[in-house]
């Protein structure tokens, strides 16, 4: 497995079968590696970006997520603009300089409303950067959320295989037009991240080498992986969830191809295991995302069951955070944590 490692090293890339062998490995070399190469590009800095999940109405029904618009059984909330202002002011009081503000598909957030939102967010502290990620939308309301400040997007392709798209999607979601989606934001000038669940239902490591070729020609700033976890109230409730091992795999052939990726330990990684993240920054991963939401809503942004940090307050999962990442010898950075080209 070390010549494996070590070729990926030198060449950015690998042959088809050579990531498949790659991707079932358990040899800890490829972790090794992959977090040594994460402490020569970025020291032992992880980035903080607080999470704002500002609406849990969506009109897609996408089968994995208890966000989807048949979960009849799902609570629905929306903030209001001044809740979500609020939430941004006390995250920067806590030193956030990035926030992510992600929700379904709600029809409620029409341009005009976007865009009021961001002035007033980018107004409000002229030092932080704010990323979306809202699903998909036409490229003109790409472009005027660009120019309304906006500066990073995050939407996950999930699959680059039509016939695992269609088996997770209805048939009015489109593979095609969620990768159109990536390549017009690219287009436009922001960063990008992609990325995908690992172990989703009929998932195989062939449509897992897909995605990592994608990843390779889009070239996305930053790559969002993380385990499926089942939601009851959706048809795939009753499956497995994602493989945690495979999850640190991908994660550490990412920052292999790509040493400077923004790379998130992601919430359900912390979800199906306790001790996930930390393990995802040692694979390889930079970016870690506190929710700073209100208390009160976070229990409604079920994507599956489980989840963590549901109960805690913005401080609260900040500290938590910060504690995790020292006990490991890292440090949460307080700044935009911009992509760096070099
Ligand atoms: N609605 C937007 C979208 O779909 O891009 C953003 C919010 S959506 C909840 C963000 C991501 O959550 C999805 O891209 C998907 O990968 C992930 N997600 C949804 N359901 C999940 C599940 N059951 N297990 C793990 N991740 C899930
Ligand atoms: Fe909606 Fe996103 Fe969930 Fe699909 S994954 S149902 S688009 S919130």
């Amino acid at each position: 497995m070390k010549v494996l490692v070590d070729k990926l090293i030198k060449n950015r890339t690998l042959k088809f079968d050579e990531f498949k062998e790659l991707l079932a490995t358990t040899d800890p070399y490829l972790h090794q590696k992959a977090n040594e190469v994460r402490m020569q590009v970025f020291g032992n800095k992880i980035f903080a970006r607080g999470l704002i999940e500002f609406t849990n109405y969506c009109k897609n029904d996408c089968f994995y997520c208890g966000l989807r618009t048949s979960n009849g059984g799902a609570a629905r909330y929306r903030l209001t603009k001044e809740q979500i202002l609020e939430s941004y002011e006390a995250g920067y009081e806590l030193g956030y300089r990035t926030f992510v503000l992600q929700g379904g598909e709600d029809p409620f957030f029409t341009d005009d409303v976007l865009v009021d939102l961001v002035r007033a967010i980018k107004g409000g502290h002229t030092d932080c950067a704010v990323t979306l990620s809202i699903g998909e939308r036409s490229r003109e309301s790409f472009q005027r959320l660009y120019d309304a400040g906006v500066d990073r997007y995050l939407l996950r392709q999930e699959t680059t295989n039509p016939k695992h798209y269609a088996s997770m999607h209805p048939l009015d979601m489109r593979l095609q037009s969620r990768l159109d989606c990536l390549w017009t934001l690219k287009e436009i000038g922001y960063q990008v991240g992609c990325g995908f669940m690992v172990g989703s239902p009929s998932q195989t490591l062939d449509d897992i080498v897909g995605d990592l070729m994608f990843i390779k020609e889009l070239d996305p700033q930053m790559v969002g992986v993380g385990p499926f976890l089942p939601h009851d109230a959706t048809p795939f409730g009753g499956e497995a969830a994602g493989c945690v091992q495979t999850t640190l795999n991908i994660i550490a052939i990412l920052r292999l191809m790509k040493p400077n990726l923004l790379l998130p330990a992601t919430t359900a990684l912390g979800t199906i295991k306790d001790n996930g993240r930390e393990l995802g920054i040692m694979a390889g991963a930079n970016v870690v995302m506190p929710n700073i939401s209100p208390t009160s809503e976070r229990k409604k942004y079920l994507l599956y069951n489980n989840k963590i940090g549901t109960t805690s307050s913005a401080m609260d999962s900040g500290g938590d955070m910060a504690r995790r990442m020292s006990a490991i010898g890292c440090e949460l950075a307080i700044d935009r944590g911009d992509y760096n080209e070099s």
